[in-house]
């Protein structure tokens, strides 16, 4: 564990393959370990020193070791912002509710429901801080670089899915499948809340990338098959597919950043709190919009 030294705008939140892939790829990483936070430790962070682009495993750097509902978003989100990141960009593989998807499809998600239960939400306990406006819920500067990335290598980015978050970790039933598309939901994952939600509390620009892993429960039939991921929910075939559009999000985000790269934030997402400052609850120091509040 130690105290944040270094610095960078941008960060990639990546998922359980995240890790593995970047160091088999013999990208150069800079450990940084976990960053103490008043909500405990993060997850561990490294600079990708070929881009100045941090990386924070969201599921923990050996495999799947903390499943979504228990991952600690608070001390991951405030770590990132400790080190000075201004621009999140979250990676995902959320299921597909409907066959106008296809499996490993890369894509931006529009917008989120969230139907999560019992995770932490806000920074903001007690302190009477935190009606944030959430239109737009994805910073739009931030997912319109990853959108034109997207679209100039792989010729298209669907930019219109709403992203429905469960608790997990279970899946979902086919009938809860069926009432999220009545909702308007496209896609079903486990992450992205609350990140998305407390990095704009923090005034932190964050768009998602997602690939789509599988078909949802019902969309089409399958085989259940013990022993396998997801219990048959996706063939080998499609797994296949599934990790060649894992292996192109480090690139993907790396080459949105870059095209960011020393652009000013066009977008209203460091504004988020302007109503607090202006009314003199917060002061300049974000650390003191949470600390003294917060239930640790
Ligand atoms: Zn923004």
């Amino acid at each position: 564990m130690r105290k944040a030294k270094s610095t960078s705008p941008f960060a990639l939140i990546g998922g359980s393959m995240g890790f593995k892939l970047l160091r088999d790829s013999g990208s150069r990483l800079k450990p940084f370990g976990r960053i103490q936070t008043p909500f405990g430790p993060s997850q561990a962070v490294h600079l990708l020193e070929d881009s100045g682009v941090l990386y924070m495993s969201r599921h923990g750097e050996k495999s799947y070791e903390v499943s979504a509902p228990f991952v600690n978003y608070r001390a991951n989100i405030w770590a990132l912002k400790e080190l000075g990141v201004e621009r999140i960009v979250s990676w995902s593989g959320p299921a597909a509710m409907d066959e106008s998807f296809q499996i490993g499809q890369i894509l931006v998600p529009a917008d989120l429901i969230d139907e999560t239960r019992q995770r932490k939400q806000t920074f903001f306990e007690r302190l009477g801080l935190g009606f944030i406006r959430q239109s737009p819920t994805f910073c739009p500067h931030l997912s319109s670089a990853l959108e034109a990335v997207c679209r100039k290598r792989i010729g298209e980015c669907r930019s219109d899915a709403v992203y429905v978050c469960t608790e997990g970790p279970r899946l979902e039933t086919a009938a809860e499948i069926r009432k999220f598309r009545v909702f308007g939901g496209h896609l079903v994952g486990m992450t992205l809340v609350p990140e998305a939600f407390l990095a704009k509390e923090l005034e932190m620009c964050y768009a998602p990338l997602c690939y789509v892993t599988n078909y949802a429960e019902g969309v089409r039939p399958r085989e259940f098959r013990p022993g396998v991921l997801f219990e048959g929910l996706l063939d080998d075939s499609e797994q296949r597919v599934v990790d060649e559009a894992i292996a192109a999000l480090p690139d993907i985000a790396m080459a949105a950043f870059s095209a960011l790269s020393g652009q000013p934030r066009e977008c209203s997402c460091g504004q988020a709190m302007e109503r607090y400052r202006r009314r003199g609850d917060i002061g300049d120091d974000w650390r003191s919009w949470i600390t003294t509040g917060a239930d640790h």
